[in-house]
């Protein structure tokens, strides 16, 4: 289980540590190393279309191989990765290699969208924009081939500007989705405003849909408001059949979770992808 999704709970020493320790300053050197050296690993995650079994994208989710610790989950080291700056050049390595796939997959017949999670932090940087459509030329892939994911919660910590950083993004043609929808506290106001093209229902709603009625009615209500809004629906955290059989009856449009597959290595993706159309006789 672990091994297959690359995370395991030993890591969750960081949570005890004082911000300003030495031990967290010596985290922070090795993972500024550890971008410069190439030694994170990013893991991808199918999403499939609910009315074709198509698979059209791959959530691109970070991981961390220490050394010493193992594999340190991204809720661990982002946080702390956001409060010292070192998302900037973090973001921008996990786009850069998860375009290089984006482009081998495309050079492979697969035309898939790569969904990369992005911080409040970079919505604050001025010239993020430019920097996302320079890495999507530089790896030859159209811009509608990459969806940045931005938490509703990250929305909200600046509103104005993100509207506005969102806004910028929109329009130079990027995908964007608003991730763990739900969890947070913007007002449907907000939530029509928001220049997105997606909507992520986030898991805690999902994972038990199957079985606790309340959690079915807030999906079912959550996805019809959405496509009247104009906006894509993502599942997140789908674990069983029946919760996918659910979805596709409330006319959900895309889901994801350990029910199609759990985050797998690049070097999985391909296998992955064939026994996937082998037995759901879709696609190719
Ligand atoms: P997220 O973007 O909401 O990603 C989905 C998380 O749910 C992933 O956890 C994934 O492994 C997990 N998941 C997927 N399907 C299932 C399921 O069926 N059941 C359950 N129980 N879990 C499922 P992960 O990989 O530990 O990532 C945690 C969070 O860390 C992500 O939540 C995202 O907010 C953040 N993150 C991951 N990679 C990056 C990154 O490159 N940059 C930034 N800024 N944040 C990242
Ligand atoms: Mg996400
Ligand atoms: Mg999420
Ligand atoms: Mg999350």
């Amino acid at each position: 289980d672990q091994a297959e999704s690359g995370v395991s709970h030993v890591a969750t020493y960081t949570e005890s540590m004082n911000p300003y320790s030495e031990r967290r300053l010596t985290l922070m050197t090795e993972l500024r190393r550890a971008i410069r050296e190439d030694s994170l690993a990013l893991y991808f995650q199918p999403q499939v279309r609910l009315s074709s079994g198509e698979v059209c994208g791959f959530e691109v989710l970070l991981r961390w191989n220490h050394p010493e610790h193992g594999f340190i989950p991204p809720d661990e080291f982002i946080p702390m990765a956001e409060q010292t700056g070192l998302i900037q050049p973090l973001t921008q390595w996990v786009l850069d290699r998860a375009l290089l796939f984006g482009a081998a997959m495309d050079g492979a017949g697969y035309p898939v969208r790569m969904a990369v999670n992005i911080s409040a932090r970079n919505l604050e940087e001025p010239a993020f924009a430019e920097l996302v459509q320079e890495l999507l030329e530089r790896h030859g892939l159209p811009t509608g081939r990459l969806i940045l994911e931005v938490t509703e919660t990250a929305t909200m910590v600046n509103p104005v500007n993100a509207l506005q950083a969102l806004r910028g993004l929109y329009d130079a043609g990027i995908r964007l989705a608003i991730d763990d929808f739900g969890t947070g506290y913007s007002s449907l106001s907000y939530i029509r405003k928001l220049p997105v093209h997606e909507i992520k229902i986030d898991r805690s709603f999902v994972r038990e849909m199957d079985a606790n009625r309340e959690d079915a009615t807030i999906v079912r209500t959550t996805i019809n408001m959405c496509h009247d809004l104009g906006f894509e629906v993502v599942a997140e955290g789908v674990e069983s059949d029946d919760t996918s059989q659910l979805l596709r009856n409330m006319q959900c449009d895309i889901m994801q979770g350990y029910h199609l597959s759990r985050p797998m290595p690049e070097a999985h993706v391909a296998g992955w992808l064939s026994t996937w159309y082998y037995t759901s006789g879709s696609g190719g």
